[in-house]
């Protein structure tokens, strides 16, 4: 026992020292990060692709940035860190740091997990002291990715669509000389009224994605900050490198971001993570997805997503009890999912009870009645925003109550009034505003049996709180909204604990919300407030470079000028439907008032939504085959792309299934037909090809061809769309066609039982027949395609069949019962009854036995005589007689008139004496 004991303690102490040292590896599924310590302190020396180690991205940068220095009370004071060391597990790596004086602590811990995707890295930093101190906080993660001599390198980006028209699209742009940006990244993206504003000045901010391609390598650096508050993403370029820094925005309106650090107190930093694929922005893109749905999105319930949903907001604050149970009923006839009562419910904002009004029966009973139809319930709550009630109980939000009053950004004047759907933010910076809302969302996931839980208009203040008594710096727009970003995540946090079930929907205004942060506490996202079918597709395209297609929710809504122009057809109107089923569909639309061609339309829409798109868009890759959609209304309007007007889609195709599906939109372009290479099949595979509406016509292509050939799609009509379904079949190379049984033929058609009667069978294959079998016997290969062999003829007296089989070396095989012959008896005979007219009658039913003294002719053929009286001519191939001798022969009587002959054989002649 203590020899176990004492190995046990050495291989320990080994271990550790060897730890303490580094260097220290983790990786993903798909990137590896190694640190080691370079001059003392632990550096990031790896950051490669597991596929490809040999493209290493690092240049052995601090593995954290440690803030320089610290305000102590109002003192500027120089911070000495000292490293601590490394704690290493399988998945983890800690690196710990401390200064004196101030007392600080800081933890920088990187994580990796089995799944494919990137590494994360979190900071928290202590004040140890017993002063309150400030900082402004250093970037969370700072890259400083190699450059290698003669590569090129683009940067990607995606700009939120916010609550509009998504002007832009993804940027990739060359990485030359001094390139140098900011993508500025925030809680609620602002847009502009119109597209059509020109010039068109951008104001919206990022998606928090950082995605680097190295075109030449074909190697991808992607990452990004889970975290909604004011962050940066800042890009460099240098020399021999590129910085990446992602992290908190330093200044605002060229004031410097101030984070309070109380005593005692731990600041996290934004969470950010980082990752390498090797391959193009697609795959990057389509690791990160997965990442992000299994490992930050909380758990689908049910394991079913996305749902198809129906919203009201297609009628407005026109809802009422009644409207919704019919459309609740429309729902279940139709086959959607979800019954989404969006604003107009309640009694005003800030006051989340049913209007009684137009829902006498309350939110319950509707939920119940939505349950009763086998429809989830999905309720909207501006649950951030205060209402302007001046006569209130604690199940209210207002600034007028004197105890919520300090909750919110600022003091209101006593004629302050709240709009219907929209009213004052409140600072989720002040616990008392977090506890609050959880307890209100606990009630109303209770008493009101909702399955999803929408969130909306803005629930972090993008524009600073003036409050002094919350934890952040009064008057900072960043540091508010960080300290509100916490307590927003604290909100959901604490709710998903208690509702573990609930679906959970951001939408802020539209997509002005859409990061990392967001997709850990919700499980998809209004990507835009736009609901035209073109710009559904724009939002959709762009976003699902960074975001997983199964969290972008595109909102349809019949009713915009566009759309009303895509009902009027029923081609136009199932484009239309297909644009908001490439992601997560809520139909905003009141489907009550379809007539029956569109039901029937729709109803097929989600029954292919269901059982051939959902699994591709849960689990698929996506690959943007097709140019970004365009408005185009004229080939020659899209100067980028003259030779490809304005046809649009995207791929989805999922390696472990093996199934696929192109959609294809055709809106303005004057061309029918357009032939489109595919991304990421398997070029190994073949796969059966056919389409919804018949634009491709059913055929099997290799993955190979589809790749570098394409696939050509014919849409006839402009404002059509078409479904390309692929599935895979087999494997290319491999032998799948059988071989063929041209022809058996048996030699003699009349036998006795138990003779042998020659098979001769004629058969062929695309690749090569090996083996031919009749009657389970093997036959030998002669020449070309024929095998010949003997078999007994069967006991019975009659008709029997031959069966014949042939395979090939792939074991493919061709059987059946073939050629036939007939079993007979023997009958003896006198050579002069074979010259009666009896004889030849019974010639097919019979076989004759005749004896006489041959006579040769040649080495095929003998007569049979006795003194020249009733010859027989017997016909024996390589009979062995001789001349004179006495013999007998049995066969096949031959009709014909004249001297009579017996069709026999070598083996059937005997010699007598
Ligand atoms: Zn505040």
């Amino acid at each position: 026992m203590s020899r176990v004991v004492w190995l046990g303690v050495i291989t320990f102490a080994v271990a550790s020292a060897a730890a303490a040292q580094g260097p220290w590896t983790i990786a993903t599924n798909d990137t590896q990060m190694q640190f080691a310590l370079s001059g003392g302190r632990p550096t990031i020396s790896q950051l490669t692709s597991v596929a490809d180690t040999s493209c290493n991205w690092a240049s052995g940068e601090p593995e954290c940035v440690l803030p320089a220095s610290v305000t102590v009370g109002t003192t500027p004071t120089a911070v000495t860190w000292v490293y601590d060391g490394a704690t290493a597990t399988a998945r983890q790596v800690e690196f710990a740091y401390h200064c004196d004086n101030p007392s600080l602590k800081l933890v920088s811990r990187w994580t990796s997990t089995a799944l494919p995707g990137p590494v994360e890295h979190n900071v928290l930093l202590t004040n140890q002291d017993s002063r309150n101190m400030s900082l402004s906080m250093p970037y969370a993660t700072a890259l400083k990715l190699r450059r290698q001599a003669g590569h090129s390198y683009d940067h990607w980006s995606v700009e939120k669509a916010s609550g509009d028209y998504a002007p832009e699209g993804p940027r990739a742009v060359p990485i030359t000389g001094s390139y140098q940006t900011t993508l500025l990244c925030g809680p609620y993206s602002t847009d502009m009224d119109s597209e059509f504003d020109t010039p068109y000045t951008d104001m919206r901010d990022e998606i928090p994605w950082l995605c680097i391609n190295d075109t030449t390598a074909g190697s991808v650096v992607y990452g990004g900050i889970e975290y909604s508050a004011w962050t940066v993403i800042d890009i460099k370029n240098n020399a021999d490198y590129i910085d990446a820094k992602m992290g908190l925005k330093p200044t605002m309106w060229e004031t410097t971001t101030t984070t309070p650090l109380a005593a005692g107190i731990t600041l996290t930093y934004p969470p950010t993570f980082v990752g390498v694929c090797k391959g193009d922005v697609d795959d990057s893109c389509n690791r990160l997805h997965r990442w992000v749905e299994q490992h930050l999105r909380p758990p689908v319930p049910g394991g079913i997503t996305p749902l198809i949903v129906n919203n009201t907001w297609g009628v407005g604050f026109g809802i009422n009890e009644t409207k919704s149970k019919a459309m609740i009923d429309s729902c279940a006839a139709l086959g959607m999912e979800m019954f989404h009562l969006d604003a107009g419910w309640y009694k005003e904002v800030g006051d989340w009870h049913a209007d009684t009004t137009k829902f006498p029966s309350g939110m319950a009973s509707l939920a119940a009645y939505a349950h009763s139809k086998s429809v989830k319930f999905g309720l909207w709550v501006a649950w951030a925003q205060g209402g302007d009630m001046k006569t209130y109980n604690n199940e209210m939000l207002t600034v007028f109550n004197p105890t919520q009053a300090p909750w919110f950004t600022q003091a209101f004047a006593g004629n302050w009034t709240s709009q219907s759907y929209s009213g004052a933010t409140v600072c989720l910076a002040d616990p008392g505003a977090v506890s609050w809302c959880v307890g209100e969302l606990h009630r109303i996931a209770n008493s009101y049996s909702i399955d999803m839980l929408e969130h909306d208009q803005p629930v972090i203040p993008d524009q600073g709180c003036k409050r002094t008594a919350h934890p952040h710096t009064a008057n900072d727009w960043v540091d508010t909204s960080r300290a509100a970003c916490d307590g927003y995540y604290s909100v959901y946090d604490q709710l998903r604990q208690v509702h573990p079930g609930l679906w959970y929907e951001d939408c802020d205004n539209g997509g002005r919300l859409v990061d990392y942060g967001v997709a850990k506490r919700t499980h998809y996202y209004s990507v835009s407030d736009i609901n035209d079918a073109i710009a559904l597709r724009q939002v959709f395209y762009d976003a699902s470079y960074p975001m997983p297609p199964s969290m972008l929710e595109l909102y349809l809504d019949h009713n915009t000028d566009a759309n009303q122009l895509l009902m009027v057809a029923t081609t136009s109107f199932v484009y239309m439907l297909r644009s908001c089923l490439l992601g997560w569909p809520t139909i905003q639309c009141d489907t009550t008032t379809w007539d029956t061609t569109k039901k029937n339309a729709a109803m097929r829409e989600f029954g292919f939504f269901k059982n051939k798109l959902r699994p591709l868009i849960a689990n698929g890759n996506i690959y943007h085959v097709l140019p970004r959609p365009s408005f185009a209304k004229d080939p020659n309007f899209d100067p980028d792309n003259p030779d490809d007007p304005g046809w649009d889609g995207v791929e989805y195709y999922d390696p472990a299934t093996g199934k696929g599906a192109l959609m294809v939109f055709r809106p303005y372009s004057t061309v029918t037909q357009k032939t489109i290479k595919l991304k990421g099949l398997s070029p190994t595979k073949n796969y059966l090809v056919e389409s919804a509406d018949g634009g491709v016509s059913t055929q099997t292509l290799s993955g190979t061809a589809l790749m570098t050939s394409g696939v050509t799609v014919n849409l006839p009509a402009q404002n059509s769309s078409d479904m390309v379904f692929l599935t895979a079949t087999d494997t290319v190379g491999a032998d799948t066609i059988a071989p063929s049984i041209n022809s058996v033929t048996v030699s003699p058609a009349l036998a006795a039982s138990g003779d042998w009667v020659t098979v001769t069978v004629d058969a062929a294959d695309d690749v090569g027949v090996v083996s031919v079998t009749a009657d389970g016997l093997q036959l030998a290969h002669t020449t070309g395609n024929h095998w010949v062999g003997c078999v007994p003829a069967a006991g019975a007296t009659g008709d029997h069949s031959v069966s014949a089989s042939a395979s090939d070396a792939a074991g493919n095989v061709t059987s059946g019962c073939f050629a036939a012959y007939k079993t007979a008896p023997i009958c003896g005979a006198n050579r002069g009854a074979l010259y009666d007219s009896c004889a030849k009658t019974a010639a097919g039913n019979f076989l004759f036995k005749v004896w006489g003294t041959a006579h040769l002719v040649d080495s095929d053929i003998f007569t049979l005589s006795t003194a020249q009286a009733y010859p027989v001519t017997v016909l024996a191939p390589g009979y062995t007689l001789a001349e004179g001798n006495f013999a007998a022969a049995r066969g096949v009587l031959q009709p014909g008139a004249g001297v009579p002959m017996i069709s026999s054989s070598a083996a059937l002649v005997q010699v007598l004496h």
